[in-house]
Protein backbone atom coordinates (compact mmCIF):
# COMPACT_ATOMS: atom_id res chain seq x y z
CA UNK A 1 0.00 0.00 0.00
CA UNK A 2 1.63 3.52 -1.11
CA UNK A 3 0.89 6.62 0.98
CA UNK A 4 0.22 9.64 -0.47
CA UNK A 5 3.44 12.02 -0.92
CA UNK A 6 3.87 14.75 1.89
CA UNK A 7 3.25 18.40 0.34
CA UNK A 8 5.50 21.51 0.89
CA UNK A 9 5.17 24.53 -0.28
CA UNK A 10 8.22 26.99 -0.16
CA UNK A 11 7.74 30.99 -0.63
CA UNK A 12 11.16 32.26 -1.82
CA UNK A 13 11.57 28.96 -4.03
CA UNK A 14 13.78 30.83 -6.49
CA UNK A 15 16.26 32.32 -4.28
CA UNK A 16 19.04 30.65 -2.65
CA UNK A 17 17.60 28.66 -0.23
CA UNK A 18 14.43 28.04 -2.10
CA UNK A 19 16.42 26.02 -4.15
CA UNK A 20 18.69 24.08 -1.90
CA UNK A 21 15.30 23.17 0.34
CA UNK A 22 12.93 22.23 -3.01
CA UNK A 23 16.32 20.09 -3.89
CA UNK A 24 16.00 18.51 -0.41
CA UNK A 25 12.50 18.00 -0.30
CA UNK A 26 12.22 16.02 -3.54
CA UNK A 27 15.05 13.92 -2.38
CA UNK A 28 12.52 12.89 0.51
CA UNK A 29 9.89 12.13 -1.69
CA UNK A 30 8.07 15.11 -0.92
CA UNK A 31 5.49 16.93 -3.55
CA UNK A 32 6.84 20.14 -3.77
CA UNK A 33 5.15 23.14 -4.14
CA UNK A 34 6.64 26.62 -5.03
CA UNK A 35 4.75 30.33 -4.66
CA UNK A 36 6.86 32.63 -7.38
CA UNK A 37 5.39 36.69 -7.86
CA UNK A 38 4.16 37.58 -11.01
CA UNK A 39 7.32 39.54 -13.15
CA UNK A 40 7.55 40.85 -16.22
CA UNK A 41 10.91 38.88 -16.51
CA UNK A 42 11.27 35.55 -14.75
CA UNK A 43 14.12 34.33 -12.90
CA UNK A 44 13.65 30.22 -12.28
CA UNK A 45 17.61 30.06 -12.83
CA UNK A 46 18.16 28.31 -9.83
CA UNK A 47 15.51 26.03 -9.68
CA UNK A 48 15.81 25.22 -13.96
CA UNK A 49 16.96 22.00 -12.95
CA UNK A 50 13.76 21.18 -10.91
CA UNK A 51 11.21 23.17 -12.70
CA UNK A 52 9.78 19.59 -14.11
CA UNK A 53 9.48 17.81 -10.38
CA UNK A 54 7.94 21.49 -8.93
CA UNK A 55 4.40 22.79 -8.61
CA UNK A 56 4.79 26.48 -8.86
CA UNK A 57 2.11 29.01 -8.41
CA UNK A 58 1.69 32.75 -8.47
CA UNK A 59 0.89 34.63 -5.53
CA UNK A 60 2.51 37.70 -3.75
CA UNK A 61 3.21 37.96 0.10
CA UNK A 62 1.65 41.51 -0.36
CA UNK A 63 -1.64 40.08 -1.35
CA UNK A 64 -3.65 38.45 1.56
CA UNK A 65 -6.05 36.50 -0.49
CA UNK A 66 -3.80 35.56 -3.06
CA UNK A 67 -2.23 33.53 0.23
CA UNK A 68 -5.41 32.35 1.48
CA UNK A 69 -6.37 30.63 -2.00
CA UNK A 70 -2.66 29.33 -2.72
CA UNK A 71 -2.63 27.40 0.54
CA UNK A 72 -6.37 26.43 0.27
CA UNK A 73 -5.28 24.82 -2.83
CA UNK A 74 -2.97 23.04 -2.20
CA UNK A 75 -3.70 22.20 1.37
CA UNK A 76 0.47 21.62 2.34
CA UNK A 77 1.81 19.69 5.29
CA UNK A 78 4.49 22.28 5.59
CA UNK A 79 5.16 25.79 4.86
CA UNK A 80 8.49 27.30 4.43
CA UNK A 81 8.77 30.99 4.50
CA UNK A 82 11.76 32.12 2.78
CA UNK A 83 10.94 34.97 1.08
CA UNK A 84 11.46 38.56 1.86
CA UNK A 85 13.25 41.73 0.61
CA UNK A 86 16.71 39.82 1.76
CA UNK A 87 19.30 42.22 1.28
CA UNK A 88 20.10 44.67 3.94
CA UNK A 89 21.52 48.06 2.21
CA UNK A 90 18.07 47.87 0.20
CA UNK A 91 16.04 48.14 3.27
CA UNK A 92 17.71 51.58 3.70
CA UNK A 93 16.18 53.08 0.34
CA UNK A 94 13.58 51.07 0.71
CA UNK A 95 12.24 50.55 4.49
CA UNK A 96 8.39 50.04 4.12
CA UNK A 97 8.67 47.74 1.23
CA UNK A 98 11.19 45.74 3.36
CA UNK A 99 8.52 45.85 6.02
CA UNK A 100 5.61 44.84 3.94
CA UNK A 101 7.35 41.55 2.48
CA UNK A 102 10.08 40.82 5.56
CA UNK A 103 7.96 41.75 8.35
CA UNK A 104 4.08 41.81 7.80
CA UNK A 105 4.48 39.07 5.14
CA UNK A 106 4.82 36.62 7.81
CA UNK A 107 2.03 37.85 9.48
CA UNK A 108 -0.03 37.34 5.99
CA UNK A 109 1.34 33.59 5.61
CA UNK A 110 0.23 32.84 9.05
CA UNK A 111 -2.89 34.09 8.98
CA UNK A 112 -3.40 32.11 5.93
CA UNK A 113 -2.71 29.23 7.98
CA UNK A 114 -4.99 30.28 11.12
CA UNK A 115 -7.78 30.00 8.55
CA UNK A 116 -7.29 27.36 6.24
CA UNK A 117 -6.02 25.06 8.47
CA UNK A 118 -4.26 25.12 11.77
CA UNK A 119 -2.12 22.14 11.67
CA UNK A 120 -0.31 22.67 8.78
CA UNK A 121 2.82 23.51 10.13
CA UNK A 122 5.17 26.64 9.79
CA UNK A 123 8.77 27.55 9.28
CA UNK A 124 10.10 31.20 9.48
CA UNK A 125 13.35 32.09 8.43
CA UNK A 126 14.42 34.53 10.96
CA UNK A 127 17.97 35.96 10.94
CA UNK A 128 21.03 36.74 12.66
CA UNK A 129 20.81 40.42 11.61
CA UNK A 130 18.44 40.00 14.45
CA UNK A 131 21.05 40.53 17.04
CA UNK A 132 22.58 43.31 15.38
CA UNK A 133 25.00 45.20 18.10
CA UNK A 134 25.10 42.30 19.82
CA UNK A 135 24.79 42.21 23.74
CA UNK A 136 26.47 38.47 23.59
CA UNK A 137 29.29 36.68 22.43
CA UNK A 138 28.48 33.83 21.12
CA UNK A 139 24.91 34.83 20.39
CA UNK A 140 22.19 32.12 21.43
CA UNK A 141 18.36 32.08 21.62
CA UNK A 142 18.33 33.84 24.18
CA UNK A 143 20.73 37.15 23.76
CA UNK A 144 18.37 40.37 22.78
CA UNK A 145 18.04 41.72 19.61
CA UNK A 146 19.23 45.00 18.23
CA UNK A 147 18.53 45.06 15.03
CA UNK A 148 20.51 47.94 13.25
CA UNK A 149 18.93 47.84 10.02
CA UNK A 150 15.34 48.12 8.65
CA UNK A 151 15.80 44.82 7.45
CA UNK A 152 16.81 43.27 10.76
CA UNK A 153 13.84 45.17 12.35
CA UNK A 154 11.68 44.13 10.12
CA UNK A 155 12.59 40.14 10.92
CA UNK A 156 12.68 41.10 14.37
CA UNK A 157 8.96 41.48 13.97
CA UNK A 158 9.20 37.78 12.08
CA UNK A 159 10.42 36.41 14.25
CA UNK A 160 8.42 37.94 17.62
CA UNK A 161 4.68 36.93 15.32
CA UNK A 162 6.00 33.24 14.30
CA UNK A 163 6.41 32.98 18.71
CA UNK A 164 3.20 35.01 19.14
CA UNK A 165 0.81 32.54 16.59
CA UNK A 166 2.39 29.56 18.27
CA UNK A 167 1.43 30.96 21.42
CA UNK A 168 -1.57 32.46 20.56
CA UNK A 169 -3.27 30.01 18.31
CA UNK A 170 -1.09 26.69 19.02
CA UNK A 171 0.22 26.64 15.50
CA UNK A 172 3.32 24.34 14.90
CA UNK A 173 5.40 27.78 14.07
CA UNK A 174 9.13 27.25 14.33
CA UNK A 175 11.78 30.52 13.77
CA UNK A 176 15.09 29.41 12.48
CA UNK A 177 17.38 32.14 14.00
CA UNK A 178 20.02 31.56 9.94
CA UNK A 179 23.49 33.06 10.53
CA UNK A 180 24.67 33.98 7.19
CA UNK A 181 24.71 31.35 5.01
CA UNK A 182 25.82 31.01 1.38
CA UNK A 183 27.09 28.99 -1.85
CA UNK A 184 27.89 29.52 -5.49
CA UNK A 185 23.72 30.26 -5.73
CA UNK A 186 24.28 33.24 -3.46
CA UNK A 187 23.18 36.49 -4.96
CA UNK A 188 25.83 38.15 -6.73
CA UNK A 189 25.22 41.74 -4.48
CA UNK A 190 26.21 39.86 -1.17
CA UNK A 191 29.46 39.84 -0.04
CA UNK A 192 30.45 36.16 -0.09
CA UNK A 193 29.22 35.97 -3.80
CA UNK A 194 30.69 39.72 -5.03
CA UNK A 195 33.75 38.62 -4.01
CA UNK A 196 34.46 35.04 -5.49
CA UNK A 197 32.56 36.58 -8.95
CA UNK A 198 35.20 38.82 -8.98
CA UNK A 199 38.06 36.66 -8.14
CA UNK A 200 37.48 34.91 -10.91
CA UNK A 201 36.63 37.36 -13.43
CA UNK A 202 39.73 39.10 -12.32
CA UNK A 203 41.69 36.22 -12.72
CA UNK A 204 40.18 35.01 -16.52
CA UNK A 205 40.77 38.61 -17.13
CA UNK A 206 37.40 40.58 -17.23
CA UNK A 207 38.21 43.02 -15.15
CA UNK A 208 41.23 44.19 -12.77
CA UNK A 209 39.33 45.25 -9.74
CA UNK A 210 36.17 45.06 -7.09
CA UNK A 211 35.00 48.01 -4.79
CA UNK A 212 34.15 46.76 -1.50
CA UNK A 213 32.84 48.07 1.91
CA UNK A 214 33.77 47.71 5.20
CA UNK A 215 36.82 44.72 5.23
CA UNK A 216 37.07 44.87 9.26
CA UNK A 217 33.64 43.35 9.53
CA UNK A 218 33.07 39.84 11.70
CA UNK A 219 30.61 37.12 10.72
CA UNK A 220 29.43 33.30 11.26
CA UNK A 221 29.39 32.38 7.42
CA UNK A 222 27.82 28.89 6.50
CA UNK A 223 26.58 26.84 3.72
CA UNK A 224 23.16 27.37 2.65
CA UNK A 225 22.84 23.18 1.85
CA UNK A 226 23.38 22.64 5.47
CA UNK A 227 20.94 25.18 6.22
CA UNK A 228 18.12 23.72 4.86
CA UNK A 229 18.42 20.77 5.93
CA UNK A 230 17.61 22.26 9.74
CA UNK A 231 14.91 23.78 8.26
CA UNK A 232 12.94 20.45 7.97
CA UNK A 233 14.39 19.22 11.21
CA UNK A 234 12.97 21.96 12.74
CA UNK A 235 9.31 21.13 11.32
CA UNK A 236 9.72 17.17 12.40
CA UNK A 237 9.95 17.31 16.01
CA UNK A 238 7.07 16.66 18.41
CA UNK A 239 6.76 20.31 19.80
CA UNK A 240 7.62 23.59 18.02
CA UNK A 241 10.55 25.58 18.99
CA UNK A 242 13.09 28.17 17.99
CA UNK A 243 16.61 27.56 16.83
CA UNK A 244 20.20 29.43 16.23
CA UNK A 245 21.64 27.82 13.07
CA UNK A 246 25.29 28.63 13.00
CA UNK A 247 28.65 27.04 12.83
CA UNK A 248 30.12 29.16 16.25
CA UNK A 249 32.77 30.49 13.89
CA UNK A 250 33.97 33.73 12.68
CA UNK A 251 35.85 35.21 9.89
CA UNK A 252 36.73 38.57 8.61
CA UNK A 253 35.35 40.23 5.58
CA UNK A 254 39.41 40.42 4.68
CA UNK A 255 39.84 36.58 5.71
CA UNK A 256 37.10 35.56 2.93
CA UNK A 257 38.33 37.81 0.60
CA UNK A 258 42.15 36.92 1.13
CA UNK A 259 40.97 33.23 0.75
CA UNK A 260 38.87 33.63 -2.29
CA UNK A 261 41.87 35.41 -4.09
CA UNK A 262 44.44 33.05 -3.02
CA UNK A 263 42.41 29.86 -4.26
CA UNK A 264 41.91 31.87 -7.82
CA UNK A 265 46.29 32.52 -7.45
CA UNK A 266 45.68 36.33 -6.99
CA UNK A 267 47.21 38.48 -4.70
CA UNK A 268 43.88 40.76 -3.44
CA UNK A 269 46.21 43.70 -2.22
CA UNK A 270 46.32 44.80 -6.19
CA UNK A 271 42.57 44.43 -6.75
CA UNK A 272 40.13 45.15 -4.29
CA UNK A 273 39.17 48.99 -3.82
CA UNK A 274 37.53 50.13 -0.63
CA UNK A 275 34.83 52.47 -1.45
CA UNK A 276 33.42 54.07 1.59
CA UNK A 277 30.21 54.90 -0.05
CA UNK A 278 29.55 50.78 0.70
CA UNK A 279 29.83 51.51 4.39
CA UNK A 280 26.25 50.99 5.82
CA UNK A 281 24.71 53.76 8.08
CA UNK A 282 24.77 51.63 10.80
CA UNK A 283 26.90 48.18 10.61
CA UNK A 284 26.83 44.84 12.42
CA UNK A 285 30.19 44.52 13.33
CA UNK A 286 30.53 40.90 14.54
CA UNK A 287 28.52 37.86 14.63
CA UNK A 288 29.01 34.40 16.01
CA UNK A 289 26.24 31.76 16.95
CA UNK A 290 25.88 29.41 19.31
CA UNK A 291 24.13 26.44 17.58
CA UNK A 292 24.46 23.98 20.74
CA UNK A 293 20.55 23.40 21.18
CA UNK A 294 20.05 22.31 17.38
CA UNK A 295 22.98 20.16 18.10
CA UNK A 296 21.36 18.87 21.10
CA UNK A 297 17.59 18.47 20.02
CA UNK A 298 18.01 18.61 16.20
CA UNK A 299 21.44 16.48 15.98
CA UNK A 300 22.10 19.15 13.46
CA UNK A 301 25.81 20.15 12.89
CA UNK A 302 26.95 22.24 10.04
CA UNK A 303 29.12 19.46 7.38
CA UNK A 304 31.20 22.03 4.88
CA UNK A 305 33.96 24.19 6.40
CA UNK A 306 34.41 27.79 5.60
CA UNK A 307 37.28 26.98 4.29
CA UNK A 308 35.47 23.86 1.85
CA UNK A 309 32.51 26.91 1.35
CA UNK A 310 34.73 29.69 -0.29
CA UNK A 311 36.71 26.89 -2.07
CA UNK A 312 33.40 25.68 -3.51
CA UNK A 313 31.97 28.87 -4.41
CA UNK A 314 35.32 30.55 -6.05
CA UNK A 315 35.67 27.03 -8.58
CA UNK A 316 32.10 27.31 -9.58
CA UNK A 317 32.69 31.06 -10.55
CA UNK A 318 35.99 30.13 -12.49
CA UNK A 319 33.71 27.09 -14.12
CA UNK A 320 30.70 29.45 -14.38
CA UNK A 321 33.03 32.87 -15.83
CA UNK A 322 35.46 30.43 -18.23
CA UNK A 323 31.58 29.05 -19.94
CA UNK A 324 30.81 32.43 -20.43
CA UNK A 325 33.64 33.51 -22.78
CA UNK A 326 33.78 30.25 -24.70
CA UNK A 327 29.98 30.57 -25.76
CA UNK A 328 28.69 34.40 -24.71
P1 LIG B 1 24.60 40.57 5.70
O1 LIG B 1 25.44 40.19 6.86
O2 LIG B 1 23.27 39.90 5.71
O3 LIG B 1 24.45 42.04 5.52
O4 LIG B 1 25.34 39.95 4.40
P2 LIG B 1 26.31 40.62 3.29
O5 LIG B 1 26.95 39.47 2.58
O6 LIG B 1 25.55 41.60 2.44
O7 LIG B 1 27.40 41.46 4.14
C1 LIG B 1 28.29 40.83 5.01
C2 LIG B 1 29.28 41.86 5.55
O8 LIG B 1 30.19 42.24 4.52
C3 LIG B 1 28.66 43.17 6.06
O9 LIG B 1 29.25 43.50 7.29
C4 LIG B 1 29.04 44.20 5.01
O10 LIG B 1 29.18 45.52 5.51
C5 LIG B 1 30.38 43.65 4.56
N1 LIG B 1 30.77 44.14 3.22
C6 LIG B 1 31.94 44.78 2.91
N2 LIG B 1 31.95 45.11 1.61
C7 LIG B 1 30.77 44.70 1.08
C8 LIG B 1 30.20 44.79 -0.23
O11 LIG B 1 30.79 45.32 -1.18
N3 LIG B 1 28.96 44.22 -0.40
C9 LIG B 1 28.28 43.63 0.62
N4 LIG B 1 27.06 43.08 0.38
N5 LIG B 1 28.79 43.54 1.88
C10 LIG B 1 30.02 44.08 2.11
Amino acid sequence: MSTDPQRALITGITGQDGAYLAEFLLARGYEVHGMVRRASTENFERIAHLCDRLQLHQADLLDQLSIVNLINEVRPAEVYNLAAQSFVPTSWSQPLLTGEYTALGVTRVLEAIRLVDRSIRFFQASSSEMFGHVRQEPQNEQTPFWPRSPYGVAKVYGHWITVNYRESYGIFACSGIMFNHESPRRGKEFLSRKVTDAAARIKLGLTREVKLGNMAARRDWGFAGDYVRAMWLMLQQDAPDDYVIATGRQHSVEELVELAFGRAGLDWRKHVVVDPALFRPAEVNTLRGDARKAEQKLCWRPEVSFEELVRMMVDADLERVRKEIEAP
